[in-house]
């Protein structure tokens, strides 16, 4: 996996690094094939000092349009789903695994995370969140470091280093499941009862 240095911060303490400089670093990144086939780079958004901070896969088509993550009905879906946590999008930060649509909605590729997931590390080293949510198979995989699938692993947190991570369904993959959007909505519960446990400033 490679590393990237943000330019005046060579050894930053977490939160230290604005997302500013994240997204500057960046730039008009071409690092993999993606910078040539994307219509907007969708960098991330939301409260740049979140307790939580969910991670998602990719964009998608509107993201893609729009430049923003989470905006087409996976977003809608995701806003509802907040409500049942307590949450609102204003309240937290969303990121995804790749910056760039893949062509098709295809998965992503091993060099497309290896070349885009340094940017991700540095977004949530910026935000310090307590809680990381991850959005599906990919992006639990890259925070959890797993070759399991979500089926098996959501329902659950996990603590790795500083956070707690709760992985459930990608909210688009819920859209068509009624079962799926149940246990997105159990989970996201758990979520809420996490947070009413562990309050701000109490440490993870
Ligand atoms: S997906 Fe990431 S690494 Fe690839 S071009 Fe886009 S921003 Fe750069």
């Amino acid at each position: 996996m490679s590393v990237i240095e943000i330019p005046g911060h060579p050894h930053p303490k977490p939160g230290e690094v604005p997302l500013e400089a994240v997204r500057a670093c960046l730039g008009d990144c071409h690092r993999c094939p993606l910078g040539g086939t994307r219509t907007n780079l969708v960098f991330g958004v939301g409260d740049p000092h979140a307790r939580v901070m969910f991670v998602g896969e990719a964009p998608g088509r509107n993201e893609d349009l729009q430049g923003e993550p989470f905006v087409g009905a996976a977003g809608k879906n995701l806003d509802a789903l907040l409500a049942f946590a307590g949450l609102g999008r204003e309240e937290i930060y969303i990121a995804n695994v790749l910056k760039c649509r893949p062509p098709g909605n295809r998965d992503p590729q091993p060099g497309e995370i290896c070349a885009c997931s340094p940017f991700l590390r540095e977004q949530i080293r910026s935000v310090w969140p307590d809680v990381l949510v991850c959005l599906g198979n990919f992006a639990m995989r890259f925070v959890l470091h797993t070759d399991r699938g979500i089926t098996s692993m959501r329902g659950r947190f996990y603590q790795t280093g500083h956070f707690a991570v709760l992985p459930v369904f990608h909210p688009a993959a819920a859209l068509y499941s009624r079962d799926k959007q149940g246990d997105l909505e159990a989970d996201f519960r758990l979520l809420g009862s996490w947070l009413a446990e562990h309050p701000a400033g109490e440490g993870a």
